[in-house]
């Protein structure tokens, strides 16, 4: 099986939100032929929700909808694809990257991964340090993975969303997965970068 370069486990907001920001990347010289696989099992907190003050989303808005309209945005980007499955185990490979055990019986294998679960529960064995609580959780059963301040738990390895210590609200756990997205991008182009869209050109611009 071909090694795909991230897989992104969770396809909440922060999931979500980095994959679009990631594959908005794609007309870059730089980004070559990279692919990026979501992998989600559709239990977002947004599920839960109807949203009146997420920045940009129309009131009334429910989550459930809102998740639609982010894979919808994600599909126009053919380098990224979601695939319904549940990560059970993610196991450093001894080449290079991960291999991540999915519960269809297929484990692929990515370069690098971002850990988007949201902060109620980990259930993915064979990460090398445990959650710790939730400085902003509210509840004492709410966890996060500790980062380096720019969301890297370990070489390679990414966190976003409330996993990663952002309080719960849309609009941080989106903004948390663009940032992690900026941040992989960075090391893709070997440079600072972000993704600017600009209306005279349609071009990319950074
Ligand atoms: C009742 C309720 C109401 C809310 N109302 C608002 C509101 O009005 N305004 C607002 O801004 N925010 C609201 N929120 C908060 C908002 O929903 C969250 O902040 C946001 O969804 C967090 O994003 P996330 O990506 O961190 O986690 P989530 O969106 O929860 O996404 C995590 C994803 O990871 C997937 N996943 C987990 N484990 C695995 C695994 N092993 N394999 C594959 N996939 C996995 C889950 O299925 C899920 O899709 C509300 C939340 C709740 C619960």
């Amino acid at each position: 099986m071909a090694i795909i370069d991230l897989i992104i486990i969770g396809g909440g907001a922060s999931g979500l939100s980095c994959a679009i920001t990631l594959a908005s990347a794609h007309r870059k010289p730089w980004f070559g032929d990279r692919r990026i696989l979501v992998v989600d099992d559709d239990r977002s907190d947004l599920n839960q929700a109807i949203l009146y003050n997420a920045p940009g989303v129309s009131p009334g808005t429910t989550g459930t909808e809102l998740l639609q309209e982010l894979r919808t945005q994600l599909e126009q980007f053919s380098v990224a694809s979601v695939l319904e499955s549940r990560a059970l185990r993610i196991r450093r490979h001894p080449d290079s990257g991960f291999e991540v055990a999915l519960d269809d019986g297929t484990t692929p294998r990515c370069e690098a991964l971002v850990l988007a679960t949201g902060y109620k529960r980990w259930e993915v064995e064979g990460l090398s340090n445990d959650p710790v609580r939730h400085p902003r959780g509210g509840k004492s059963n709410r966890i996060m993975l500790e980062h380096n301040g720019i969301y890297l738990v370990e070489p390679d390895l990414h966190v976003a969303g409330l996993l990663a210590g952002g309080s719960s609200q849309f609009a941080i756990a989106a903004g948390i997965g663009a940032q992690v997205a900026v941040e992989i991008l960075s090391d893709w182009a070997g440079k600072r970068t972000h993704v600017h869209d600009v209306i005279s050109s349609e071009k990319n611009q950074s």
